[in-house]
């Protein structure tokens, strides 16, 4: 049966037949070789997870903790697992993702196949970190295990390999000691673009955990004003009474739903003001201490916020670029960016740290921007010109969220690409494994070989 399935941003709807099995043997058995992709929980904002007219293999079943190590945090577990699934069950015991991105309602295949980073970038790197080894079925039909020791480039290529290398049934995290699930937050705020970034450079060196969010309306001088949001776990020592008889407080599920796709008109008056109002208070509640709900997953307070932006659904453009680059470049990207009149809902800056070995890892040294848009007709075209000053600059974008960028963009920005293409034509020559994603950017052609690098 067919399923018309899509990205977060809700932007493009196709028709998928949509296996969901519950064994790693159902997966084997029911792959259909003519075409497929595994799909999380559906968190990618494009069209990563979609295989319009083929299969796609949903792996939220595939949800089973199958050993923990107590005394490591050592944890192997299905690939269909979600973060929030990790949370219920170990942070009461003390235990946390080593490394979350900004929702907790993400599977650790997702992630790994995004390699997905969170507020600790700089000093915590990417999901790829906290992975000590995966296990892969191939278009061959085998199961292959593969960590930095054994089959390492399989393990490196499927860090950000969008899936498209094969399909990960289980995988070996290490997750983190922690005291409580509480943060001990800070926020400061920035005039323009240069203060900003300044305090990014500066706290970045002395809190694990930071943010910056834009007032999308400061123009000219005033670009880039912003709030500057800091953290570290907090210690058990240090918490408030109120919050000290329960250090290890998990959060319920989410408090408010958005029922249905609301008119776009409706996104503008009123679906930015209750969303942003919910989550302020939800971050507010604690004061110097923040409940990880409010400080890592503001968004999760709301089910289905997706759906406020309207039928033609939204994109969320993420670039990166290089410190080198500069902040008047930053500037001239943001203007070009904002200059459009939209009144985008959320947006965040972050610094980036260190590069993993992903080969399609995104996160590299350097600013990160990413801003929600609603699909205008325009967008298509902003976007376009958007990636190439992105380009220009050194930078790229990241496919986790992108809808448009084009094949020879992509291409420029992604320079371990033509290996990540090779391992792809070796590992699955027929292009099995493939999505919307996949062929809009180039990463697989049906039928033949991975398209050969110019
Ligand atoms: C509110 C919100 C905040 C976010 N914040 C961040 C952030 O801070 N940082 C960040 O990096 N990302 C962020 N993201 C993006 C999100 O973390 C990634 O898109 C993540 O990959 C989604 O996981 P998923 O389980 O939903 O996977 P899906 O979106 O369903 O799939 C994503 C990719 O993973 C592949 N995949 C899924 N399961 C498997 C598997 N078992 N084996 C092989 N491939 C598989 C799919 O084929 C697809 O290519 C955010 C998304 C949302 C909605």
């Amino acid at each position: 049966m067919l399923t018309s399935l899509s990205g977060w941003g809700a932007n493009k709807w196709v028709d998928c037949a949509l296996a969901e099995p519950e064994t790693p043997e159902q997966v084997s058995e029911w792959l259909n070789p003519a075409g497929t992709i595994a799909r999380g929980l559906g968190r990618s904002y494009g069209d990563a997870a979609v295989n319009g007219g083929g299969q796609v293999i949903g792996m939220a079943r595939l949800n089973r903790f199958l050993a923990f190590d107590a005394r490591t945090g050592r944890l192997t577990c299905e690939a269909g697992v979600s973060l929030e699934d990790i949370i219920r069950c170990f942070a009461p015991r003390g235990w946390f993702p080593a490394i979350t991105p900004g929702t907790k309602f993400v599977t650790v295949g997702g992630c790994i196949a995004n390699d997905v980073h969170g507020k600790a970038h700089h000093v915590q790197g990417s999901f790829s970190n906290s992975v000590e080894s995966i296990s892969v079925l191939l278009a061959s039909g085998e199961i292959v295990a593969a960590s930095r020791d054994a089959n390492a480039e399989l393990f490196w290529g499927s860090m950000g390999g969008m899936g498209l290398l094969g399909i990960v049934l289980n995988a070996t995290l290490r997750l983190r000691r922690v005291e409580t699930t509480y943060f001990r937050q800070q926020a400061i705020a920035a005039r323009n673009l240069e203060q900003l970034l300044d305090v990014l450079d500066e706290h970045d060196r002395t809190y694990t955990y930071s943010v910056a969010t834009l007032d999308i309306v400061a123009r000219g001088p005033h670009l880039g004003r912003g709030i500057v949001t800091l953290g570290e776990h907090a210690r058990r020592d240090e918490l408030p009474r109120r919050l000290a008889s329960n250090p290890l407080r998990i959060g319920g599920p989410p408090r408010v739903s958005v029922p249905f796709t609301l008119p776009e008109q409706t996104l503008n008056a009123l679906s930015i003001r209750a969303l942003n109002a919910v989550i302020q208070q939800i971050q507010r509640r604690t004061g110097d201490y923040g409940h990880y709900e409010g400080f890592m997953y503001p968004l999760d307070g709301v089910a289905h916020w997706n759906r406020g932006y309207g039928r033609r659904g939204f994109t969320q453009y993420q670039f990166l670029i290089p410190f080198d680059a500069g902040v008047p470049r930053m500037r001239e990207i943001l203007s070009a960016l904002l200059s459009e009149g939209e009144l985008p809902f959320l947006n965040v800056l972050k610094r980036l740290g260190e590069q993993s070995a992903g080969l399609l890892s995104f996160p590299r040294p350097g600013y990160t921007f990413a801003i929600d848009l609603p699909i205008r007709p325009h967008t298509p075209d902003l976007l376009r010109r958007l990636d190439a000053m992105v380009l220009d600059a050194g930078g790229r974008i990241y496919l986790g969220k992108d809808s448009f960028v084009e094949p020879a963009t992509f291409r420029a920005m992604y320079p371990e690409l033509e290996r990540w293409l090779a391992l792809k034509a070796a590992l699955d020559p027929n292009g099995t494994f493939t999505s919307d994603l996949g062929r809009r950017v180039g990463l697989v052609s049906r039928g033949r070989e991975a398209r050969e690098p110019s």
